[in-house]
């Protein structure tokens, strides 16, 4: 990998998301040469990953280059790799470009979309974890749209118009309200010829409310600004198949749907090479301690929502979120700094920040520790936290001059079929 051996320890960390990158930050100016891996070149903001795949933001604006974040730190690298393996025994990772040798190495691949077990809804719906992805979902319900215009079959355009959305959680319900503004303020002056109110938005979830890791009063209230917005929803249902067209669930409720969107759930993106033990097997996520070690190995630690660290509040791990990304990352970087200089370690502790989800334009609902509050000073709240957690000036910038502009001009300029997304056979 042209990496020099120098007289520090090497630090490799395997992605760079939320967790890596933080960590990353925290280490410069030690005595430690860090290695940053990452399969993608740049980081994603992947909050925002709904206004991509609806034609409100650019990729660009929610992607930031990785080496600009360690450029002119000395001792850091980069290196644009995916690693398969890991040889703990060797302290090696295995990556597409070769091999590295580590002293400390530290996995922060973050999570991917759990199908749990389901090929066939893997192979026909529409995921949005990367920005690829979304622009796939981006292209995909313009074409829709473009072939609707096209058919005089009245069962094919409704399946065309025909959005499901599985998964009520913060994305789903983000996506269905980014969706229905669309439905309400765009795709009737786009397609005039088009009878835009058959167009379906459906929201399926598994439990019993929307945002069930939110309080009830966030769920009713998203719930009402959902229904507002024209967004059919159906709690307590299971969607148990999808063939491209049909979707079938565990009642009597099915669709006809040329778009399912799957975001019922994400599970560990873990790498190959620790001992099963360490791999909670429902979410794939690693076990470690309080100090983010990997169990049963001395120098492998996990960050961010691949590591699973159990305690007392969270007995199944903190919640596969931003902030514990981050402030693991910041932790660790403070416990390594510690171990190499003779201190003592402390173990992590979350301090829970709140939740937020936006509905629409004009609304949100936001809990914070001792206040919840929903409507338009929540989507305030919302649009400035977003906005100042973005990585970079120039995004920061671009994102808020699109918003202003979004909002004035009730537009989504990016409605672009750049790179045309081709079905499955
Ligand atoms: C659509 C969506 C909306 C979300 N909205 C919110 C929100 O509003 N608020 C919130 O707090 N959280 C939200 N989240 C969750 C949040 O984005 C994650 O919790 C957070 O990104 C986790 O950070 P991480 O560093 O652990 O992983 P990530 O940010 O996912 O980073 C992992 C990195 O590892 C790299 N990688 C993975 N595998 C390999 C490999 N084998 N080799 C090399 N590189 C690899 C990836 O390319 C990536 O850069 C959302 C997630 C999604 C998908």
């Amino acid at each position: 990998m042209n990496i020099p051996k120098t007289s520090f320890p090497r630090v490799v960390i395997v992605g760079g998301g939320f967790a890596g990158i933080m960590l990353a930050k925290n280490l410069k100016n030690q005595e430690l040469q860090v290695v940053l891996i990452d399969k993608n070149n740049y980081h994603t903001f992947q909050p925002l990953l709904y206004q991509v795949a609806t034609g409100g933001l650019e990729p660009d604006s929610i992607a930031f280059p990785i080496r600009k974040v360690i450029k002119d730190i000395p001792n850091f690298y980069f290196r644009l790799a995916e690693v398969s393996e890991i040889d703990t025994n060797k302290r090696k990772i295995i990556t597409n470009i070769g091999k590295l040798k580590y002293d400390y190495l530290v996995i922060a691949t973050g999570s991917k979309t759990n199908y749990f077990g389901n090929t066939k809804i893997e192979k026909f719906s529409m995921a949005m974890k990367s920005v690829p992805q979304s622009l796939n979902l981006r292209s995909l319900i313009l074409e829709n749209f473009e072939d609707a215009l096209l058919t005089s079959n009245l069962e094919e355009r409704n399946a065309l118009m025909n959005f499901v959305i599985v998964g009520g959680g913060p994305t789903g319900v983000e996506l269905a309200g980014a969706l229905a503004e669309m439905k309400k303020g765009i795709l009737p002056k786009d397609y005039p010829d088009l009878d835009i109110r058959q167009m379906q938005i459906n929201i399926v979830q598994g439990g019993n409310r929307l945002l069930n890791t939110m309080s009830e009063i966030a769920s009713e209230k998203a719930e009402d600004f959902l229904i507002h917005l024209g967004v059919n929803i159906y709690k307590n249902v299971h969607v148990v198949d999808y063939d491209g067209y049909k979707v079938d669930t565990n009642t009597d409720l099915n669709f006809e749907a040329a778009t399912v969107i799957w975001a019922a759930g994400v599970k560990g993106a873990t790498v190959n090479g620790l001992q099963n033990e360490c791999i909670i097997e429902r979410a794939e996520r690693i076990k470690v301690d309080e100090f983010n070690k990997v169990k049963g190995y001395k120098n492998v630690f996990a960050i961010g929502d691949v590591a699973c660290m159990s305690t007392n509040q969270y007995p199944k791990g903190h919640p596969m979120m931003a902030q514990p990304a981050i402030q693991q990352g910041k932790h660790l970087a403070y416990n390594m700094i510690a171990e190499i200089t003779n201190k003592p370690l402390k173990p992590f502790v979350y301090k829970d920040k709140g939740a937020m989800a936006t509905i629409g334009r004009n609304k949100a609902v936001v809990d914070l520790k001792k206040i919840r509050f929903q409507g338009v000073f929540a989507w305030f709240v919302w649009m400035f936290v977003h906005l100042f957690s973005l990585i970079g000036f120039r995004n920061r910038a671009v994102v808020f001059l699109n918003w202003v502009y979004n909002y004035i001009r009730f537009d989504r300029e990016t409605r672009l079929i750049i790179r045309p997304f081709k079905k499955k056979p």
